[in-house]
């Protein structure tokens, strides 16, 4: 098996390396992650100037653009092979509900299911990269499952609780929750004067009911939440149909 690695938080972030590790004896590896911390970046690709790819000396890619760009370079430009998965990650820091849609992490996954390859994004619950090696288990498990079940290409988002692995609970199938609208910006004042401003907290948690993400994981399991691209919504399009344009 041939995995594509990558994530937002940087090529240097524990949670690249722990997944890196973690993968390396059940595949053949190449990790193409931004060459600094692109988290919040969503699917955006760098179209006004060209990129670069650096080589590490842990054999590391690095590029000089976004999660989707190194996806996107590394499939286009770098491989010379189409791997059979991608993944993203391991994040810091939880990707769920209204969070996938802002997300580097599940942008860079997003982009390998573009392509027509299995992908998946990986996030850790809290901030702060405690039990990252129970995490990068889990994930290797994740991956030797393969999914056989799922028409190819899925496209996954997991989140894994900061636990001992031994206290991390199953895997549960979810739907996304939702949350409240985002924490005020901060205001604040640059040297000359000048007013600036600081995007604030994610808003917390306001569909977390049964079935959802936030539930999963704030019962100790993991969550495993398949996604899709299609924005449409269904019944509105319906509504439309029926005569009011
Ligand atoms: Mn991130």
């Amino acid at each position: 098996m041939r995995i594509l690695i990558s994530n937002d938080d940087g090529y240097l972030a524990p949670g690249i390396i722990a997944l890196a590790h973690a993968l390396a004896p059940i595949a053949e590896i190449v990790v193409v992650a931004p060459d600094s911390n692109r988290s919040g970046s969503s699917n955006s690709l760098t179209l006004d100037r060209p990129l670069s790819v650096f080589r590490a000396e842990n054999g590391f890619y690095f590029v000089n653009g976004t999660p989707s760009d190194c996806v996107h370079v590394a499939l286009t430009g770098v491989l010379s092979y189409k791997p059979d998965l991608v993944v993203s990650g391991i994040n810091q820091g939880q990707n769920m509900g209204d969070d996938t849609l802002y997300s580097g992490t599940v942008a860079a996954a997003t982009e390998g299911f573009l392509f027509g390859i299995p992908s998946i994004a990986f996030s850790q619950v809290q901030k702060g990269w405690d039990q990252l090696e129970a995490a990068a288990r889990v994930a290797r498990e994740i991956v030797e499952k393969q999914f056989d079940a799922l028409p190819k290409p899925y496209l996954l988002n997991v989140n894994i609780p900061n636990r001992p692995y031994h206290e991390i609970k199953p895997l549960i199938a979810t739907r996304l929750g939702k949350r409240h609208q985002s924490e005020s910006v901060i205001r604040a004042h640059d040297p000359s004067g000048r007013e600036i401003f600081w995007i604030g907290p994610v808003g917390a948690a306001k569909d977390a009911g049964e079935g959802t993400d936030f539930d999963a994981v704030a019962k100790g399991h993991v969550s495993v939440t398949p996604l899709q691209i299609d924005l449409t919504h269904a019944t509105q399009l319906e509504a439309l149909k029926k005569g009011l344009l």
